[in-house]
């Protein structure tokens, strides 16, 4: 039927480090769905979106065939697929990078170190164009997973595998040398698909950035004294000017504007010294802009 056909299809990680925080923000964009254990696909029951639960490797090619409209994987993985993807956005989310390393008693002093030597890793296309830019020749060996044992077992000098806090690396003896990427979860798109369905993406897409920029952004509340209004108004970046709101004590004015959490600190500490007292921080839920 033509509902059928209009129903938008998301391809999300079934199980692993992007399952829980791609279906934590469909339910932030408000759909509802209904997830049994171990079904390959659910529907939302007020959104015309379909759920496909598939192995982040198999998502960039189901979503260049058509067979799912978008999907969320890993900027890694997106680059390492090479597929004919429409980059949407970035998520915020699942955020590491891929970085060679090699055995910690190694003496190591830059890249050229990786000339002539055996690296194994499970990104040979990304690592491929790295050296290539670097005028490294490098014999990369392709694994699909346990990388980093693959030097203690005489398998390669080096490896190139995927870091967040290091202790991996570092329980099997490795120390990080060079990053090769930095990636996040990201939103891509078959750039194709079109009609009703396309507009059913762009409304989703228009929930998911209001659902990112409130969780990087906070409303925040202070009180100013109205000889120092100019300078605390100079620290605030906002969305357009700050709200100003009288206060019972007549020399005193209530600021409102929303922060980036980025430069958060630095903000605080700014307002504090330009004379900003009473600080308000609070978490915004949504942000239509
Ligand atoms: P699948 O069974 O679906 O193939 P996988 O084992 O290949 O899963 P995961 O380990 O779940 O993949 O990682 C999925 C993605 O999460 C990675 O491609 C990467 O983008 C990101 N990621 C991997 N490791 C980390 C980490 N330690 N911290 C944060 N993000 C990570
Ligand atoms: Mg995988």
């Amino acid at each position: 039927s033509s509902e059928n056909s209009n129903r938008l299809k998301i391809a999300i990680q079934k199980s692993g480090r992007l399952s829980e925080k791609s279906l934590a923000l469909l339910k932030e964009c408000g759909i509802q769905i209904t997830t049994s254990p171990n079904a390959l696909r659910a529907e939302a029951s007020n959104f015309p979106l379909e759920i496909l639960f598939l192995r982040d490797d198999d998502i960039p090619e189901y979503v260049q065939d058509g067979v799912a409209d978008v999907g969320i994987i890993g900027e890694n993985v997106m680059l390492e697929k090479g597929k004919k993807l429409e980059l949407i956005d970035k998520l915020g989310f699942a955020k590491c990078r891929l970085s060679l390393a090699v055995p910690r008693g190694t003496t190591y002093d830059d890249v050229s170190f990786f000339d002539g030597k055996r690296i194994a890793t499970s990104y040979p296309k990304i690592l491929g164009e790295y050296f290539k830019e670097k005028n490294v020749n490098a014999e990369i060996h392709m694994i699909s997973g346990s990388v980093e044992i693959a030097p203690s077992i005489g398998l390669s000098e080096g490896v190139c595998d995927i870091v967040s806090s290091g202790s991996t690396l570092l329980s099997n003896g490795l120390k990080e040398v060079e990053t090769v990427l930095k990636s996040e979860a990201v939103l891509v798109a078959n750039p194709d698909f079109n009609g009703e369905k396309r507009k059913n993406f762009e409304k989703l897409l228009f929930r998911m950035q209001s659902v990112r920029r409130s969780n990087k952004n906070k409303y925040i509340l202070l009180n100013a004294p109205k000889s120092k209004l100019d300078a605390i108004i100079a620290v605030l970046p906002g969305l357009k000017s700050p709200t100003i709101m009288p206060l019972a004590n007549e020399d005193w004015v209530s600021v409102h504007t929303v922060i980036n959490e980025d430069d958060f600190w630095e903000k605080i500490d700014a307002l504090q010294e330009a004379g900003a007292e009473g600080i308000l921080v609070i978490p915004i839920e949504k942000m239509i802009v």
